[in-house]
């Protein structure tokens, strides 16, 4: 073993006790230095040391574990082994640009006041590094919402990236004189020019059957309503103009969907601005949605006939039986695959005919079909 009190100049590590069973000392990567101990047995078999190291060190090593304990094994010295952690973690730092660079201590006394004066309780969440904060805002009507604030080590010169659940990407135009405070406010600006939006789709989600999307979220500006028995329409609102006619399309079977469509057309000009989308849809479609205090969604089968999901992979089941009796709806790719293993289907082009597998009515189906 090493006889000299200074392994190597760098790292540089000293035995702490008279038996040199215990290492310590710092090393040097990248001009950061590392405090680090090394324990070895009695025996001083390097294979069973142990390497105790300050947390930024654990982070960079983290996942090179392995490698280490194989280099333990075969490095034929203490100071061979320590030129390879070396080596390893100058790896570490190449392939984790963010632990390159920490920022300065003002970085974090400025945040810690800029904190203070936008007010703790709006602080959520920061990350152990500092650099990961999720701020609260409230809407007019109560609603909570979330920004994560990703600041850079060169933060205030340097604007963070801010990701919000809503409907358009958050935005600001930001100085270096910019703060916490600053991006907190223009995230109420953007949560109460969306409130109404919000509104109006916390209306649809209580009062009817939304199929699609499954669990929205507050970006998604899009609606699938359930009308009836696989019948439903599919309505995307403008964020920035809730209430004004959204765009619709009609699902189910044609001979529902089209009296349907005739009633949209006919009575659009009736749409009110100062309603409700959702009453104007009633308005206008001379119906009543229905909700779950009136039905179940049981009721509202929308699932496919063939596998009994509703969703497969993306697809929802827009392949409807045009039978008003059976009115049975299937993924477009389970009706192709049904259809085809049938001896009387038969093929034109890319169109199957062939019967309905719940009433044998005439159906048919393409394989690159067109939406309605
Ligand atoms: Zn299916
Ligand atoms: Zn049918």
């Amino acid at each position: 073993m090493m006889d000299s009190q200074i392994m190597t100049e760098n790292p540089l590590l000293l035995p702490l006790n008279k038996d040199k069973t215990v290492y310590d000392g710092f090393i040097t990567v990248q001009e950061r230095d590392f405090r680090i101990r090394i324990s070895l047995p009695p025996g001083h078999q390097l294979k069973q040391a142990k390497l105790h190291c300050c947390w930024q060190l654990k982070r960079l090593l983290s996942g090179y574990q392995p490698i280490l304990k194989q280099r333990l094994h075969h490095a034929p010295d203490l100071v061979s082994f320590i030129l390879e952690l070396k080596t390893v973690l100058e790896l570490a730092m190449r392939s984790r640009p963010d632990c390159q660079t920490i920022p300065p201590p003002q970085y974090y006394s400025q945040l810690i006041t800029e904190m203070q004066s936008l007010g703790w309780d709006k602080l959520l969440f920061i990350d152990s590094e500092f650099r990961t904060l999720k701020l609260q805002g409230e809407d007019s009507a109560g609603r909570k919402h979330i920004l994560t604030v990703k600041l850079k080590p060169n933060y205030p010169d340097e604007a963070p990236e801010c990701v919000a659940d809503l409907p358009f990407p958050f935005l600001m135009s930001w100085t270096p004189q910019s703060t916490l405070a600053h991006i907190h406010g223009r995230f109420l600006l953007h949560l109460e020019g969306l409130a109404e939006f919000w509104s109006a789709l916390d209306e649809i989600d209580e009062q009817t059957w939304v199929l699609e999307p499954e669990k929205p979220s507050r970006a998604d500006a899009m609606r699938r309503i359930a009308i009836g028995n696989n019948v439903s329409i599919k309505v995307e609102i403008d964020p920035r103009h809730p209430k004004m006619l959204p765009d619709c399309c009609l699902l189910g079977a044609e001979h529902v969907v089209t009296p349907l469509r005739t009633k949209l057309n006919a009575n659009m000009h009736l749409w009110n601005p100062d309603c409700s989308i959702l009453q104007n849809m009633r308005d206008v479609l001379e119906i009543e949605f229905p909700s779950p205090s009136t039905h179940e969604k049981s009721s509202l089968s929308a699932e496919c006939g063939i596998c009994y999901a509703y969703r497969l992979e993306s697809a929802i089941p827009d392949q409807v039986c045009n039978d008003p009796r059976c009115g049975q709806p299937f993924h477009q790719v389970c009706l192709y695959e049904w259809l085809r293993g049938l001896p009387t289907s038969r093929q034109s082009f890319n169109v199957l005919f062939g019967e309905c597998p719940y009433c044998s009515k005439p159906i048919t189906v393409k394989m690159a079909v067109q939406k309605a």
